[in-house]
């Protein structure tokens, strides 16, 4: 087997025990395959072994990466940071937003949703760790922001994405992701999408209630260049 054919079938284990531990039903965990950085042949590889959700994080790698691969039936999540000059584009390449964390960004999606697409389906992203430096609209702030995207008449809002401080400790990650879960629940608006966990804690996560686990190393190895690439490069 190759690395990639490896990797899968051990992320698969994973998600299998972490289901069966809290007694879910491992179909119910999504597995969204993160491939910023690593090229279309890692993605067909992936495909080949029965992937077929892909997350990509800067908007003209996905795009190529898109063109080479338009023979596959994949379906496309944005899960990168999201700039208002970008929305156009992302709401005609995409099937899934999951870091929406502000109103604008929300209603430019919907106006620029083209009319022969299916709606977009939308996570808020949501800042549940409180650090200045990540994106994601407060918690004090969802209820507002989650009720006015649910408006929107071409998107449809799934559910909360988010992506805590890095912890080690699986308390502190079990606290993150069922905070992000109570914040869903208190919203009523029957959501059915909890985006969180990734490559280390997808365990902690899928006790918490995630329905996709973003797993971008654990598939495809280290990421060899820069996950922040200068704004010229996309
Ligand atoms: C890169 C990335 C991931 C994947 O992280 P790994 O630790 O490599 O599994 C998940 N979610 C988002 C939003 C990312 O940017």
């Amino acid at each position: 087997m190759s690395t990639i054919a490896e990797n899968i079938a051990t992320v698969r284990t994973r998600i299998q025990a972490a289901a069966q531990a809290c007694g879910r039903d491992p179909e119910t965990v999504g597995l969204l395959a993160v491939s910023k950085t690593k090229p279309a042949s890692d993605l067909r590889e992936a495909y080949n072994c029965g992937l077929q959700h892909f997350g990509e994080n800067y908007l003209q790698e996905a795009i190529q990466k898109q063109e080479i691969l338009k023979d596959l039936p994949l379906t496309w999540h944005f899960i990168g940071p999201i700039q208002s000059n970008k929305t156009r584009s992302i709401a005609s390449h995409f099937d899934w937003v999951h870091s929406v964390d502000r109103l604008k960004i929300a209603q430019r999606l919907s106006e620029q949703r083209p009319e022969d697409m299916l709606p977009l389906n939308i996570c808020l992203q949501v800042n549940i760790s409180g650090e200045a430096s990540k994106s994601g609209c407060l918690p004090e702030e969802l209820p507002e922001l989650a009720r006015a995207v649910a408006q929107l008449p071409n998107l449809v809002l799934r559910g909360l994405m988010a992506i805590p401080e890095a912890a080690t400790e699986p308390e502190a990650q079990h606290a993150a992701f069922s905070s992000l879960r109570k914040l869903s629940e208190a919203l009523n608006l029957n959501l059915d999408t909890l985006s969180m966990g990734m490559s280390h804690d997808l365990e902690a996560a899928i006790a918490e209630g995630a329905t996709w686990v973003r797993i971008g190393t654990a598939l495809f190895g280290a990421r060899h260049y820069s996950a922040t690439p200068s704004p010229a490069s996309h």
